[in-house]
């Protein structure tokens, strides 16, 4: 499926990045990590694409609100939380951060709320109204799960803050090919398409947290292309290849949390685009083969990458 093809990018793009980390140093930083299943219990409407307006059919992929708590060595902290979700609206967003300010003892500025943006995500709002040709049954469940969904991420926040501990924090950065700008000039003028001229941003930034001992703990990463591999037909829900490309690199490495952060992508598609029935080990093995051919970095190998100490 064409999601494994940013899986594999992005996965590459980390391993050649840890591999080629720099000395380890005496840690500086603390860290805390949580994670939540934020997957609705009952099959909700989707977000990103209006012409969807029943509920998803399928749970292809869980998703999840994960949060990374950091305190420097003056003592000074902040909470991140991303989320495998389209986006979260501010009556949504800013009552979750005041009660994680409450709790923690935090300033705003000390909370970042992120989502990944994928389309392939449940419907969030808090009033209950149902869009053109939505069932009102789904418009409530909408708002419950919403309402649950803020009390996980503000529990989630909370954990991480509580669970501070010495870490090592480092960066790199990966490139991943498949961003497509995708304002496409024709006579008609600018329309919805993919214009390989264009600008994108195809690089992958990571920042990595390592124990004090240097075992791997969570690696945080982002790509600035909205996840829109799926289109308005898909009604699996998923995180598109943010998603995949977290749950790859957690299987790769049990125990590690891995969080995705979306850049600064709002003229970028995937490309190509298409659902969810591709095997992914073709294109593991097609990505092999072209990696090989160019003599770029492979797993192990050497690296494009380059990786610097977080101070
Ligand atoms: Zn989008």
């Amino acid at each position: 499926m064409n999601i494994s093809q940013f899986i594999v990018s992005t996965a590459l793009a980390l391993i050649v990045a840890f591999h080629s980390q720099t000395n380890a140093a005496e840690a500086e930083w603390k860290a805390g990590l949580a994670t939540v299943k934020i997957t609705p219990e009952k099959p909700l409407p989707m977000s990103g694409y209006a012409s969807r307006v029943k509920p998803y059919e399928k749970v292809e992929q869980d998703i999840y609100a994960k949060a990374l708590a950091l305190e420097d060595n003056r003592g000074q902290r902040a909470v991140l939380v991303t989320t495998d979700l389209l986006g979260l609206p501010r009556a949504v967003a800013e009552p979750i951060c005041e009660r994680i300010r409450e709790k923690a003892k935090l300033d705003r500025s000390q909370i970042l709320l992120s989502s990944s943006h994928t389309h392939s995500a449940p419907t969030i709002r808090l009033e209950e109204r149902a869009d053109p040709g939505m069932a009102p049954e789904d418009a409530r469940n909408i708002v419950t799960y919403t309402r649950g969904l803020q009390d996980k991420i503000v529990e989630v926040a909370a954990q991480a803050l509580a669970r501070l501990e010495p870490s090592k924090l480092s960066w790199g950065s990966g490139i991943a090919h498949f961003a497509m700008n995708r304002r496409e000039f024709t006579p008609r003028g600018v329309i919805l398409g993919f214009n390989p001229r264009g600008l994108a941003d195809r690089s992958v930034p990571v920042l990595r947290i390592d124990s004090p001992e240097g075992k791997l703990r969570a690696a945080l990463f982002e790509y600035a292309c909205h996840n829109t591999t799926l289109t308005q037909t898909n009604f699996h829900l998923c995180g598109d290849y943010a998603g995949f490309a977290q749950a790859h690199l957690q299987a790769q490495h049990p125990g590690v949390q891995a969080m995705f952060m979306i850049g600064c992508g709002g003229d970028a598609n995937p490309h190509p685009r298409g659902t969810c029935r591709r095997n992914a080990a073709d294109w593991v093995g097609r990505l092999r083969r072209t990696r090989h051919r160019r003599g770029r970095a492979s797993i192990g190998g050497g690296s494009e990458c380059q990786t610097r100490r977080a101070r």
